[in-house]
């Protein structure tokens, strides 16, 4: 079986890996030079929007996917004339454009934070009327990991969120109060079978997600399974869905979802019978789908910007280390780390340390970051 991937990123090298053992050859187009997934399959080195290259990666494969939703929809149209496309061009639709995304979820009855459509500077206004502040202005399209959002606190502050934003359509939503972020993980099969993985509880600073830890049995898991199935259903879905939530008190909101596989589920590598990867494989290729059950509890620690030395992040046996090969950049994820743990108190035990040196080794390369800044307006050669 062939599988064709759009995105060389570190979600298409892990859909890669869980291929090999499946028996299945993998193509990524990526307009990257040099894409992390490279490393274990060919590349087509080409803009999302080259005709040429989707058709030539269309002819090539049986089943074509994607690893992340900034992607021109028309491109999966054009591969879908001669590939199946899974997941299809409608789940990408909504969840590339936040208003449609927010709309799909009122229509499916599933709650969201308040929000207002801003189309141009005059909506600004009347919109904080109906919000109040603080609020976050988010474009409609292009966002991920923070980008593409602002926090608006005051009145003044309105005009340059939307010119920071870049004056793009965009809606501004309340800001939730919540006491837990959480995600959950599913996947459905050709034939419209489901699995669900246990909710991850969800820790983000500065937008970017830095900790994933898995809650089997969590007293959300049900609500949360009930909202993922009516996106699979109405979106008629093959393939992984994520969908990530807000919770407050004994509600669930919908923030967004990923029509792909998530970060948040990362620690299914290890931490499950099957991992999303896999599951994702298995859904689109109409195979049957794998257990969802976790080996225990497991966290994922997100390595952003600069990677910690291979022997710390070890040092516990009951840690297995990922890194994507990318170079190093501030605000970049490079690599992940998962613990997979006998209970709760053991994971306790662990992680803290893990967040600690993924903190110390972003610090570091900040510090250097802002150093080579400096030295580069002085004219002199950062060291
Ligand atoms: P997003 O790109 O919408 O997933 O936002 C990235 C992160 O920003 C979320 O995971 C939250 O931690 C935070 N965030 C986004 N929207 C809100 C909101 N309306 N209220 C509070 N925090 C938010």
């Amino acid at each position: 079986m062939k599988i064709g991937i759009l995105g060389g990123g570190q979600l298409a090298r892990m859909l890669a890996l869980a291929g090999c053992p499946l028996g299945y050859e993998i193509s990524f187009l990526s307009p990257d030079p040099k894409p992390c997934a490279a490393l274990v399959g060919r590349q087509i080195h080409a803009d999302y929007a080259d005709e040429g290259a989707l058709t030539r990666l269309a002819a090539w494969a049986d089943v074509v996917t994607y690893e992340f939703e900034n992607i021109p929809a028309f491109a999966l149209r054009l591969l879908a004339q001669s590939a199946a496309v899974r997941p299809g061009v409608d789940a990408l639709a909504s969840a590339q454009d936040r208003l449609l995304e927010k709309q799909l979820f009122a229509d499916l009855a599933i709650p969201t934070a308040s929000y207002q459509r801003i189309d141009a500077e005059s909506d600004l206004h009347q919109a904080t009327q109906a919000i109040g502040f603080p609020a976050i202005l988010k474009t409609r399209r292009q966002g991920y990991d923070g980008k593409g959002q602002v926090i608006v606190r005051r009145k003044e502050e309105l005009a340059p969120a939307w010119r920071r934003l870049g004056g793009q359509p965009a809606i501004l939503e309340e800001v939730v109060a919540f006491e837990r972020e959480l995600s959950i993980i599913a996947a459905r099969g050709l034939q419209g079978e489901a699995v669900f993985y246990p909710v991850s509880e969800n820790l983000h600073r500065n937008g970017i997600l830095r900790l994933a830890t898995c809650r089997p049995d969590d007293s959300m898991q049900a609500r949360a399974e009930a909202y993922a199935r009516k996106l699979l259903t109405r979106l008629d879905y093959v393939g992984v869905l994520t969908l990530e939530l807000f919770q407050v008190g004994d509600r669930l909101l919908a923030n967004e979802f990923a029509p792909r596989v998530h970060n948040s589920g990362h620690w299914t590598i290890e931490g499950a019978a099957t991992s999303q990867f896999e599951n994702h494989l298995r859904a689109i290729t109409g195979l049957p789908l794998g257990a969802t059950t976790p080996n225990g509890v497991a966290a994922t620690v997100n390595f952003v910007g600069a990677l910690p030395p291979g022997a710390e992040i070890l040092r516990h046996p009951e840690t297995h280390l990922h890194v994507y090969g990318k170079d190093p950049r501030p605000g970049r994820k490079i690599g992940h780390a998962t613990v997979c743990a006998e209970s709760q108190r053991q994971l306790r035990g662990i992680v803290p340390s893990l967040l600690a040196l993924a903190e110390a080794s972003e610090a570091q390369l900040w510090r250097q970051h802002v150093h080579g800044q400096d030295a580069l307006r002085c004219g002199r050669s950062p060291m």
